[in-house]
């Protein structure tokens, strides 16, 4: 691992995806620490006016954002507004954000396969790389863990399970998760909107109810996929390369408080939780001030309030996404990112009203029965399964609507 930060030193930081739900929630915990915290650039994708006013806010060194037609608007607006920020564009500029020498820390939090050719450019410069997009570790799993060990980049989850389970994990990796003594992780999931939905009425539901998420504010992809429970699947495989661990070494447990956010079963039957208000801010403080603590405000947990924790065994007829993730998670290669694409793609039919709840799934399904499944060699293997499997969906959905 590379540099450890300490009281005096003030992390540089490049936010990819500022613009979305945990950008901001990043951006609320750095303006606190201004003496900690420089931000040196932020990337946006089609919320121009709101990375405009992030910009006059933070005063970034750059930003980006995918088109040149926006480069030439939001620099013509900040220039106008007296802001020195240069804005660059594309995929080359999130790369050149995420890589640039001058900067210590990049949050990843792009959503979706969007998001993985710049996490991994700030992977092989050796970066601490706080980890939201989880859609890149699921796509190139191997590819991304390797790459992480080449560069001594620091690698430090900021999806609230995983940064609970690293918080309960002892601090010295041993290697394995065996030689820790550890027998199983227990990955907790509130259960989503549709929790005790009548099995009946789950095709019809629309996307306004999958996206109204009981316990977290999320955006759109990620707050479908809680509902269908993908997000439980997806963090499976995340967790298995975050941790070392096999598939049946996670066990999914459904939560609805959203109180625990994971824990750690040893063999000498203890078990340890991370515990906390469901709220971004405090695996984001974690992961900012690794291995220090700072204030995140987020309001202390009122235990009387929650009063009592519940836990469930998932329902996986009625949420076929989780077997989905899991069956390809224990197959490996490339199938992981056939199953992200295909989930990608459905996801945003569904958001775009063109197929029910319940064909997620089932578009899902007919992806991984279709395409095989490959070795994963480079990148470039990862990003033709990938595209292999948007071709065969959008067939699939083109059918259906
Ligand atoms: P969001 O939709 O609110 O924000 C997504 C960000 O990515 C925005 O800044 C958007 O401009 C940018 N973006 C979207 N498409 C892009 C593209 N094609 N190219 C470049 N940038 C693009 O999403 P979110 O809820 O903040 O989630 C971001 C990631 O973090 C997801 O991978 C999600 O699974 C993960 N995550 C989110 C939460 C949460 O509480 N929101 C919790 C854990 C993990
Ligand atoms: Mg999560």
């Amino acid at each position: 691992m590379s540099s450890i930060t300490t009281e005096t030193h003030c992390q540089t930081i490049s936010i990819l995806g500022a613009t979305g739900s945990v950008g901001l929630n990043v951006l609320d915990v750095i303006v606190r620490h201004p003496t900690r915290y420089k931000v040196f650039a932020l990337s946006g994708y089609n919320q121009l006016q709101r990375l405009k006013e992030l910009c006059l806010l933070h005063e970034p060194d750059y930003a980006v954002v995918p088109t040149p037609q926006g480069v030439k608007t939001l620099q013509r607006d900040l220039a106008l507004s007296g802001s020195h920020t240069q804005v660059i564009g594309g995929e080359s500029g999130l790369k050149f954000i995420a890589s640039h020498r001058e900067v210590d820390t990049v949050v990843a939090a792009i959503v979706g396969a969007a998001g993985l050719n710049a996490t991994m450019a700030a992977v092989e410069a050796g970066k601490k790389i706080l980890l939201a997009n989880k859609e890149a570790l699921v796509m190139s799993g191997a590819l991304f863990m390797q790459a992480v060990h080449r560069s001594g980049a620091v690698l430090l989850p900021i999806d609230s399970e995983h940064n609970a389970i690293f918080q309960c994990l002892p601090s010295h990796s041993p290697g394995s998760l065996a030689s820790a003594g550890v027998r199983r992780i227990l990955l907790t999931g509130s259960g989503g909107p549709f929790r005790q939905t009548p099995l009946n009425q789950l095709h019809d539901v629309t996307p306004e109810q999958a996206c109204a998420h009981p316990k977290w504010s999320m955006g759109r992809k990620i707050s479908v996929d809680s509902a269908t429970l993908m997000n439980k699947g997806l963090e499976l495989i995340e967790a298995c390369w975050l941790f070392n661990a096999r598939p049946s070494q996670v066990e999914v447990v459904i939560h609805p408080q959203s109180v625990v956010h994971s824990l750690v079963d040893y063999i000498d039957g203890s078990v340890l939780a991370q515990l906390g208000n469901p709220d971004m801010r405090t695996p984001i403080s974690h992961a900012l001030a690794w291995p220090l603590r700072i204030d995140s405000g987020v309001a202390p947990l009122n235990l009387f309030e929650v009063a009592r924790l519940d836990f469930e065994v998932p329902d996986e007829i009625r949420f076929p996404c989780l077997s989905l993730a899991r069956q390809v998670a224990q197959m490996g290669g490339t199938a992981p990112a056939l199953l992200n694409a295909a989930n990608e793609m459905a996801v945003q039919a569904f958001l775009e009203r063109r197929i029910g709840f319940t064909q997620i799934a089932e578009c899902i399904e007919h992806v991984l029965d279709k395409e095989s499944v490959g070795q994963v060699k480079d990148l470039y293997g990862v990003l033709e399964a990938d595209a292999c499997a948007r071709e065969r969906a959008l067939h699939w959905l083109k059918r259906r609507t």
